[in-house]
This record gives structure tokens, sequence and C-alpha cells, in this order.
């Protein structure tokens, strides 16, 4: 079976193009002027019918059958609540018309196929009813409405494609963000398991010797990266699902960073980290991910810039005392101005690090939308081999 027409039955204009194209499906066949007229007369009775009550209805011109018997049908089909009978007016004029003629109703849907046998003198054959296609979908619109109806129904097509691309795209983001929070999820156990029997051996000191106890340092130090690894996986998935939640409370700020970098400077005993504190404030934050704000910056200045460098760490209270900034600065790789443009963004990473150091491009999104969430913002000034700035203000409570 091979569709050569599909003609939307709308109007009255729609009418007119049925039995014109109709006609030409017949002349294209090699139909006598007769028989042509009078399956295109066929085709008019129930179209009109159709344009009549509805607005939905369609025709398809079909040739139906195999080499070297062929048919020529007419498929019209619309919806209507009227309620319609083989023997009305229209279909029962098409039906003395051709030899074929069926009417079938389901609910209000209505199906009428009609044709008539085609004669083998035709000669027709499969590549003929390629070329008979082909003719049909690349002939110039028979009138001003045709062509106008051709690039709608061609705008159609191409927005019902992209609404089907927009779907699937969707689809694969969800079940992307699903499977990011189910991994990171199962990974964390058995990472948080690995860790505690590391710690319990290392609480075993002296009953091992000195190499066992280096390689429980690096199993210890490894098990650590892949935990964050872990812990910003699922706080991506949070964040994408809008569940990542804040415990806030009133912090004193110049302690809080003191007793924080405290810390750090004993993960990252090399560099030199020296801290400025302005006037002291009050802020309202959840004291846990203002820790792994801090940590996420101070870690990316002591990972980018070179071996035990100074990083400096200064806070500042703006002079109407509403918001305060804590700036950690480097004097690391820098970044170009595309990379300033685009650092917040969701794995990005710089293309002069992809190499040489490893990353995922996680910790600045978090920390971006962690401080974006408590009402601040976070910002970056930096001159490639230079150094970088990282600076975040908090309102003030
Ligand atoms: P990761 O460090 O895992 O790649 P981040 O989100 O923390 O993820 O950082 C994203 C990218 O930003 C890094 O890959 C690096 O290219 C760049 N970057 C971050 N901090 C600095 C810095 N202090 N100096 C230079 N580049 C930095």
């Amino acid at each position: 079976m091979k569709e050569i027409l599909d003609i939307s039955l709308e109007n009255e204009m729609d009418l007119v193009l049925a039995h014109r194209r109709s006609m030409q499906v017949g002349e294209q066949l090699g139909l006598t002027v007769a028989t042509r007229t009078t399956f295109a007369t066929a085709v008019s009775e129930v179209a009109r019918t159709a344009i009549e009550y509805t607005d939905n209805g369609r025709v398809n011109i079909i040739i139906s059958g195999k080499f070297p018997r062929y048919s020529l049908y007419a498929h019209i089909v619309f919806d209507s609540d009227q309620v319609f009978r083989a023997s009305d007016e229209g279909f029962f004029y098409a039906k003395k018309l051709l030899p074929d003629f069926t009417f079938n109703s389901s609910g209000n849907a209505y199906v009428i196929e009609m044709g008539l046998g085609l004669p083998r003198s035709l000669k027709l054959d499969e590549p003929k009813l390629v070329l008979l296609k082909a003719y049909f979908e690349n002939a110039e619109p028979l009138n001003a409405y045709e062509e106008i109806k051709n690039k709608n129904s061609h705008l159609n097509r191409l927005t019902g494609e992209q609404e089907e691309e927009i779907r699937m795209r969707r689809e694969l983001d969800e079940k992307k963000k699903e499977f990011i929070s189910i991994a990171s999820h199962e990974l964390k156990t058995p990472i948080t398991v690995v860790k505690a029997y590391t710690q319990m051996l290392k609480n075993l000191k002296g009953e091992y010797s000195e190499r066992v106890s280096g390689v429980l340092d690096k199993l210890d130090l490894q098990t650590s990266k892949l935990s964050l690894l872990a812990q910003q996986l699922m706080d991506v998935s949070k964040i994408e699902n809008g569940s990542l939640q804040y415990d806030l409370v009133e912090v004193d700020l110049n302690s809080f960073i003191k007793e924080a970098l405290e810390i750090l400077s004993n993960v990252h005993i090399g560099n030199k980290i020296k801290l400025t504190l302005g006037e002291n404030c009050r802020i309202k934050a959840d004291p846990l991910r203002l820790e792994q704000v801090l940590t996420n910056l101070l870690g990316n200045a002591v990972k980018y810039s070179p071996k035990n460098s100074a990083i400096e760490v200064l806070t500042k209270l703006s002079p109407d005392g509403k918001n305060i900034t804590v700036t950690v600065t480097d004097s690391g790789l820098g970044m170009s101005k595309e990379g300033i443009e685009r650092i917040f963004d969701k794995f990005y990473r710089l293309e002069e690090v992809s190499n040489s150091h490893p990353g995922l491009g996680m910790g600045l999104y978090i920390t971006s939308k962690i401080i974006s969430d408590h009402g601040g913002r976070i910002w970056v000034e930096s001159v490639p081999n230079e150094g970088s700035s990282f600076s975040f203000a908090f309102p003030v409570c």
C-alpha cells in the first residue's frame, strides 16, 4: 500500500484541493477522463459531508495491491458528534459512483474507504508508484491556499519534531539525574566502610611496619578524595532535584573562619595561610555548608597554585555594615576571561588543567549554589599565571 497524497479537510478550499488533486492522480495514472472524474467526484461528495460538519477530516489517496494488480483508493476519516449513516446523501452518491465502498463508524469516528481496481493496461509497477508519490511530493502548489497550507504543515511538522526532541532530552536528563542520585548514594556506603576500616587499622599503629603505615596513609587520603567526590555528586543531584536543605543558625563569622582555617591548615600543611580578619559580624548560615564553601575555595587555591605557595584569606565588612565579603587569594595558575565567565557552571573545568589536575568541575558549582541560597553572591578576579581571588559576600544579620 502506497500513500500518494494526504490532504486535511478543514474548509471549502480543501474541497477544491481534494477534487483537483484526485483528478491529477487519475491523470498521472493514465486513467480515462471519465474514470478520473468519477473518482474525484466520489472523493468530493464524501469530503463535502465531512467539511460540512467537522474541520478534522483527512483524505488519503492510496494505491493498494501488488504487481500486476493495483487499486486506487481514497480513505476519508473524520470525527463528528453528528450521527451519519451510509445511506446519507453524500455517501450514498459516492457509493453509486465507485465499485468498492465501505462505511465504518466507531463512536464518533468515521472511516470511509472507496476505490476502483486499476486496469492492467496502465502497466503499473512499484518503481512507477515511487515516481508517482515523488511527483506529488514535489508538485507546485495548486493555489496560494495550498502553498500556505503546505508551509503550515511543514512548520507544524518541524514544531512536532522539536517538541519530541525536547521531550526526549528531558527524559534523558531525568534519567541522568536519577542515575547520579542513585550512584552517589550507592558509592557513599562502601566508601564510609573502607574509611572506617582504614581508621581502625591506623589505630593499631605499632602492630605493623612503617611501610604499612605509609600505605595506610595513602589509602586514607585516597578514600577521603573518593568520599568528597561522592559527596559532591550527591550535592549536585540534590541541587538538581531542589532538595539541598540548610539548617540556618546565627554564626559569628570571624571566629567561625578562624576555627575553619585552623582545621584546613592541618590539611594543607605545606601552604602558608595568611588570615586577615576585618570588623566582626554575625551572619545567618548553615555552618556545615559554610565550611564546605571555605574548604572548596581554599582547596582550589592550593590545588591550582605552585606547591607550598601562600594563600590569603581576608574578611571585610562593607562601609554600611550590611554585607560581609570573604576573599581567598592565591598566586597560582589564574584563568582566562572565558574561564572567569564560566567557572561556576556545572562540570566546567579549564582546558589547561584537564590533563594536569584531577577533578570533575562540581565544587564551584555547588559553592555558588550554597552562597546564592544564603542570599549571597560569589565572583572571581583572576590574571592568567598570576593568581586568582575568589570572593563571596553574605548579608549581615
Ligand atoms: P574541580 O577543581 O574538581 O575541577 P571546581 O568546580 O572546584 O572543580 O573548579 C572548576 C574549575 O575552575 C577547575 O577545574 C579549574 O579549572 C578552575 N579553578 C577553580 N579554582 C581555581 C583557582 N583558584 N585557580 C585557577 N583555576 C581555578
